[in-house]
């Protein structure tokens, strides 16, 4: 029913929406959350200890009644079994399933209505879309109450690993770089919001304070935002000295060894990252032994496969998903344009649990520079290239062709047009190739509403390697 509500709150006076968020907040638990929730939450309590076997068995009947969904209400799956003349009781598990073809961006944004359950109501969903960060975005449809609420499920299990639980203190960071900084307290999860935070040095004592005396125990947000925080901080800053907080929880795009020592030595708290996406159906997550990742077996059935589109067991591998929880909506053995590195043997996790682990999140389709080549530079190695970044509040590499990039930049102090020159040579010597690169100096970096914050944006790489 809230779901419904929340859309209007937005004209609703100020003050009498905070009244309205803490009268909900006094409403327990039980009817607050819908029953989703609850039996997810359930299942995932006890699902976290099965043994591989027990896993397995799960998944492979939750993908049987996922294809027996889609080939009786979906009109593309049920059009594409009958084309490859498959009946649904073939399609098992994650053998068998390599029957079915890859699914790409372009089919579904050819055939979108094709796609959407027939069992569902169209008013009764929600259109959701990833953030367009490479290339255009896809528009999708889920069940708004469901959805959300098998996330949170995910979620607080996640945090729950790392000593953080419902009813404690955080700290979120959210929102597009725009003028103009909010705060904004939501009682029911006991979380400050920060919404378009603009930390300027002048400021980074203020936001600090605020957070000092709100008493977080964990903060949450994109890498690009903690990180560019934690880097005024530790320029500028007074000591982050805020002892409450335990852990930060970072997610939805690549997080960098060079942005997880900066939030460290500012925060000096561990950093916890999760690998996720709109489309919700693949999760990865960092369980107290930290790892790597583990694959979570309830979510969805992921398959790691090589350029070639061969399953891959051992190095970089792009994730390809079949979500189990997005009924209105299947995607059955989704191409995410997103890469992993697995190892041979990781052998078992120090926690106990038997989900299998990648070693690193690669990168995301729009992190990677393409050469005029062809030839892709990963986000690893475009790492290498910040250690030498001029002094930049902010910085974004922005590919729009393969003949040249953008380099967009926001001076610190200490900036120097020498450090420019040289770190424009340093990314020539990188590519080596002809490319031309041009630095870009402004005020800050717009990124319009609901887009990631990635230090590489690329509109051309996603379609690249998805022809590879
Ligand atoms: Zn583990």
């Amino acid at each position: 029913m809230l779901d419904r509500v929340r859309p209007w709150m937005m004209y609703v006076p100020r003050p009498l929406v905070l009244a309205v968020r803490y009268a909900y907040s006094m409403i327990p638990l039980r009817y607050r959350m819908n029953r989703a929730y609850f039996e997810m939450s359930e299942l995932l309590q006890a699902s976290q200890w099965w043994e591989a076997g027990e896993l397995e068995a799960y998944q492979n009947a939750e993908l049987a009644r996922l294809v027996r969904h889609a080939y009786e209400y979906v009109p593309y799956y049920r059009e594409l079994f009958d084309r490859c003349n498959l009946r649904p009781d073939e399609i098992r598990d994650a053998g068998s399933i390599r029957r079915l073809p890859l699914l790409t961006r372009e089919v579904i944004k050819g055939r979108r209505e094709d796609f959407l359950s027939r069992a569902h109501r169209r008013r009764d969903l929600e259109s959701a879309r990833t953030s367009g960060t490479s290339g255009a975005p896809l528009h999708f449809w889920r069940e708004p109450g469901r959805s959300a609420a098998i996330e949170r499920a995910f979620f607080e299990r996640m945090w729950a690993w790392h000593g953080y639980h419902r009813g404690d203190r955080s700290i979120y960071i959210t929102g597009v770089l725009r003028a103009g900084d909010r705060f904004q307290y939501e009682p029911s999860t006991r979380t400050l919001v920060l919404q378009n935070p603009v930390i300027t040095p002048a400021k980074v004592a203020d936001y600090m304070d605020v957070i000092r005396r709100f008493r977080p125990k964990a903060m949450r947000g994109y890498p690009t935002l903690i990180y560019a925080f934690a880097r005024l901080i530790n320029r500028y800053g007074p000591e982050a000295d805020c002892p409450s907080l335990e852990v930060i929880f970072t997610n939805s795009e690549k997080l960098y060894g060079y942005q997880r020592d900066e939030i460290v030595a500012a925060f000096r708290c561990r950093v916890v990252d999760s690998y996720g996406h709109a489309e919700r159906l693949a999760l990865m997550q960092q369980c107290e032994a930290m790892q790597g990742y583990h694959v979570i077996q309830e979510y969805g059935l992921v398959e790691f496969i090589g350029r070639d589109g061969e399953p891959v067991s051992e190095g970089e591998a792009e994730v390809v998903a079949t979500g189990f929880h997005s009924r209105a909506f299947p995607m059955i053995r989704y191409r995410t344009g997103d890469w992993v590195r697995l190892s041979a043997a990781p052998g078992p996790c120090p926690c106990g649990r038997s989900y299998p682990r990648v070693d690193e999140i690669v990168g995301r389709a729009g992190d990677y520079v393409v050469a005029p080549s062809g030839r892709l530079l990963s986000p690893t190695v475009l790492e290498f290239a910040m250690m030498r970044s001029p002094s930049c509040r902010d910085l974004q590499i922005v590919q729009t062709d393969r003949d040249a990039l953008e380099v967009l930049m926001v001076p610190d102090e200490g900036f120097a047009m020498e450090d420019v020159d040289r770190f424009v040579a340093f990314l020539h010597s990188l590519i080596g190739e002809p490319i031309t690169v041009r630095p870009v100096l402004l005020d800050g970096i717009e990124r319009p509403a609901g887009a990631k914050h990635s230090l590489v944006r690329s509109l051309i790489a996603r379609e690249h390697l998805a022809q590879m």
